[in-house]
């Protein structure tokens, strides 16, 4: 009978820590939070966060019995490579563990080069500090307090970028399922992207590739926090949607979300969202503007690269088809030639998990594969 194997993603954030068991089949169960405690000591303190998140999962695991240590269908995620200690009752399987972190991230040799999230870190070997954390809870001698099944050995085998992790998610168990090539794009505070070309993440030349939210869509445009003007993010991150709609309503343009704004309820994008879906004008109107910069950005991107599909996540990407997908593909097809035009987009599938599913994916490349 077919083992159904599992592996731990975990999805590094700057506030907590999320991680889960993923199946072969790419279901997450066993989700746990940790703080990240990023304010109170050096990434050496982060990588034991990490490691605590981990322990918890395979706690919780244990509880629901996972593995399926009894039963028919007997499935230890076991593998040839399972090392062996003295005696068959003393077998010990290794876990693939995956980690996501926001920053430049050197994949090859498990560096954070930088990330916005923990100021002050440059060039930190936050594998092998997880991996140090990692084995000290397997060898624990008293176990008590971070009791962990001692048949279960937990080893992190790649880390990458957060969002290279979520197109890995995508592509492995989401909406790219069946294609090749494909870029992703998640909409969110700011504009994240990754490039997958014959099936692998590309990385390029020293690590910074798939920056798709810097794609400049109006040569003297808004100012963007790269330094750069009218980078996509500029237009379609969260900030800047509420921005554009602001400076509207400052100029004199009516909508209902005047109103209902003020210094104690922010206006949110998901704001503007419903009130373009009860027919607000300018509502509607600053979501087809931000499609159709978006467009122009993937024009650009088909253009170049001539990917099979590009997948939109992120918490705009649930303004949905016609407000904001519908704009999207009208621009492209207006600019782009045939062939590169023919372009799918749609929407991510994996939603709220993509960041544990694209994680444990990254736990492929070393154990499972
Ligand atoms: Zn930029």
């Amino acid at each position: 009978m077919e083992a159904t194997k599992h592996r731990i993603g975990v999805d590094l954030g700057g506030t907590d820590i999320k991680a889960g068991l993923v199946s072969s089949e790419g279901d997450v169960s066993c989700r746990v939070v940790v703080p990240t405690d990023v304010e109170t000591g050096p990434p050496k303190v982060v990588a034991a966060r990490i490691a605590e998140a981990v322990r918890q999962v395979l706690v919780k695991a244990e509880t629901i019995n996972i593995y399926g240590t009894s039963g028919v269908d007997a499935t230890h995620p076991s593998s040839s490579r399972s090392v062996k200690a003295s005696g068959s009752e003393d077998e010990v399987f290794e876990i693939g563990v995956g980690l996501g972190s926001p920053g430049l991230i050197i994949a090859e040799t498990g560096v954070v080069h930088f990330s916005p999230n923990f100021p002050g870190w440059t060039d930190i070997p936050l594998v092998a500090y997880v991996n140090t954390e990692l084995s000290k809870l397997h060898n624990a001698k008293d176990g008590a307090a971070r009791k962990i099944n001692k048949q279960y050995k937990p080893v992190l085998r790649g880390m990458d970028n957060d969002v290279n992790a979520m197109t890995l998610g995508e592509l492995y168990h989401g909406a790219g399922v069946g294609y090749e090539s494909l870029v992703a794009l998640t909409l969110g505070t700011g504009v994240g992207g990754g490039v997958v070309i014959d099936g692998e993440v590309y990385h390029g030349s020293l690590n910074t590739a798939g920056e798709l939210g810097h794609t400049v869509v109006e040569p003297n445009g808004r100012y963007c926090g790269c330094g750069n003007q009218g980078c996509l993010e500029a237009y379609a991150g969260a900030k800047n949607i509420v921005e554009r709609i602001q400076e509207k309503i400052a100029a004199g343009r009516s909508t209902t979300l005047a109103a209902a704004t003020n210094a104690e309820t922010p206006l949110t994008p998901r704001m503007i969202a419903e009130a373009a879906q009860t027919g607000d004008e300018l509502a509607i109107e600053i979501f087809a503007e931000t499609g159709r910069y978006i467009g122009i950005a993937l024009t650009s991107i088909a253009h170049i690269l001539n990917p099979q599909i590009a997948i939109i996540g992120g918490g705009i990407a649930e303004a949905g088809e016609k407000l904001l997908f519908e704009p999207i593909r009208a621009e492209l097809s207006k600019r782009a030639m045939d062939i590169p035009a023919q372009m799918k987009i749609v929407k991510a599938h994996l939603g709220n998990d993509a960041g544990i599913v694209g994680a444990a994916m990254l736990a492929l490349e070393g154990f499972f594969k």
